[in-house]
């Protein structure tokens, strides 16, 4: 189970099971899902009325789901319209960064070759924050340790230096927040939350750039903040110069601080950290175990964490010795359900967010040029990223036909091939897409 995202999903898959598309579409459509706290997951829907239907008819089935999902008792809040602010100001309290470090911690951390110098950079800003490394910018793909180091360096902070106000924002929440306070006019409070700050951690600021108004906000508390030698820390999906819609300005903020990259972990390291997984969650693997988990799963630690996680609920179904036989069985389900795949709306949605495009356009029929290339990339990525048929492509996108959708998609595969500029482009989106997992 990669993220809050896919537990909601595969929740409403189940729920899905058992109900008509028009009660999912009238009681869920509007929901989302908050964050998971302890044994308790956290959804919102901006009705109150819903609220009540969801929570009289459904929070059982749903509290069994996800029971089922994390083998463990599980429950549900529902939150409705505005109390969500409430809980989260209430959530700020109890825990002064926000959020729940858990294990996420230094000690947790396995260094290896391809961390190394992430890590070094992190554990040298916690030590000496605001004047060693600043801003210090973690870049690289998903699920590689990123926001584990970013929290690490909170943790380590709050607890050495108790007086630190330490902001954990990510890069959209920023944005939100920021668009917030000027709903509210409540900017200089805004201003004032964030400037005050000792330690600023944002985590994927990829999600800020081409956002004028908040890379603006931001090149200011950015400013602030360094001036009076307060700790900034960063991470990004990408370094600094193939952020393309980045201001110039900040881009040599950044370029002028600290850049640290995760790569994927070698056989050593993913080895390690399957046994200090393994070990966080009670277990002791047997080496060829962890050898044929660290072997086969190689591009991502998240995923490399969700076999072992499966592993702990296997023995308790099955009581049984794990061996590398019962391993192939639970990993071989893993893959299947680990590999994400997008919908044909997160598709879509993200590629109008790249290119400044409402999603009606992309969806409708205009043949402009600044719509219709768009268009074409939003289903070859359709294509790539998912399994919908020709046929179902099309009636995302205005009901086109079938050979229409197969000649847009001929022509960007061609593009990519002979043009760096529209291979860019794809791979910028691929990863803001897959960053929603
Ligand atoms: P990112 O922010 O780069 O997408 P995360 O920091 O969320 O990735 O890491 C994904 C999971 O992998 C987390 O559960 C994290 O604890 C684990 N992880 C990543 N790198 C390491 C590491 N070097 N040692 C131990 N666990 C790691
Ligand atoms: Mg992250």
């Amino acid at each position: 189970m990669n993220s809050l995202q896919e537990i909601w999903e595969s929740v409403l898959a189940l729920l899905g099971a058992e109900l008509t598309p028009t009660a999912m579409n009238t009681w869920f459509s509007e929901c989302s899902v908050v964050e998971l706290s302890g044994n308790q997951l956290v959804i919102h829907t901006p009705s109150e009325f819903k609220r009540d239907i969801i929570v009289q008819r459904y929070a059982e089935t749903i509290s069994r789901a996800l029971s089922d999902l994390f083998s463990a008792e599980m429950s549900l809040l529902v939150l409705a319209g505005e109390e969500i602010e409430e809980y989260r100001e209430k959530r700020t309290v109890d825990d002064p960064f926000g959020i729940v470090v858990g294990d996420y911690t230094f000690d947790n951390f396995v260094v290896g070759p391809t961390n190394r110098i992430a890590h070094a950079a992190a554990l040298a800003v916690s030590k000496n924050p605001g004047w060693v490394y600043n801003p210090l910018l973690i870049y690289g793909n998903s699920g590689l340790g990123k926001t584990h180091l970013l929290l690490a360096i909170g943790q380590y902070i709050h607890e050495n230096f108790p007086e630190k106000k330490i902001i954990y924002i990510k890069g959209d929440d920023f944005t939100n927040d920021m668009v917030h306070s000027i709903q509210t006019h409540t900017q200089s409070e805004f201003r004032e939350k964030y400037r005050t700050a000792d330690l600023l951690l944002m985590d994927d600021i990829q999600f800020i750039a081409g956002k004028q108004q908040t890379q603006e906000e931001w090149f200011h508390t950015f400013n602030a903040l360094y001036e009076s030698h307060k700790a900034i820390v960063l991470t990004s999906d990408r370094p600094p110069m193939e952020m393309k819609t980045l201001e110039d300005r900040i881009r040599s903020r950044l370029e002028g601080g600290m850049l640290a990259d995760v790569q994927p972990p070698d056989l050593e390291t993913r080895m390690a950290i399957t046994r200090n997984k393994a070990q966080l969650l009670g277990m002791v693997l047997p080496g060829d175990v962890v050898e044929f988990i660290a072997e086969n799963i190689t591009s991502n630690i998240r995923q490399l964490e969700g076999v072992v996680k499966r592993l702990t609920a296997y023995r308790e179904i099955l009581g049984e010795e794990i061996t590398v036989e019962s391993v192939r069985r639970a990993i071989k389900d893993v893959i299947r359900v680990g590999a994400y795949v997008p919908t044909a709306d997160i598709i879509i949605t993200e590629t109008a967010r790249y290119f400044g495009l409402e999603e009606e356009h992309l969806r409708g029929q205009s043949r402009a040029k600044e719509v219709a290339t768009p268009r074409q990339v939003a289903m070859y990525l359709c294509r790539n990223l998912t399994n919908i048929s020709l046929e179902d492509i099309g009636a995302q996108f205005g009901n086109r036909n079938h050979s229409t959708v197969l000649s847009s998609i001929r022509k960007i595969e061609k593009l990519v091939k002979t043009d760096s500029n529209t291979a860019n482009i794809i791979r910028d989106i691929t990863s803001n897409i897959n960053s929603k997992s």
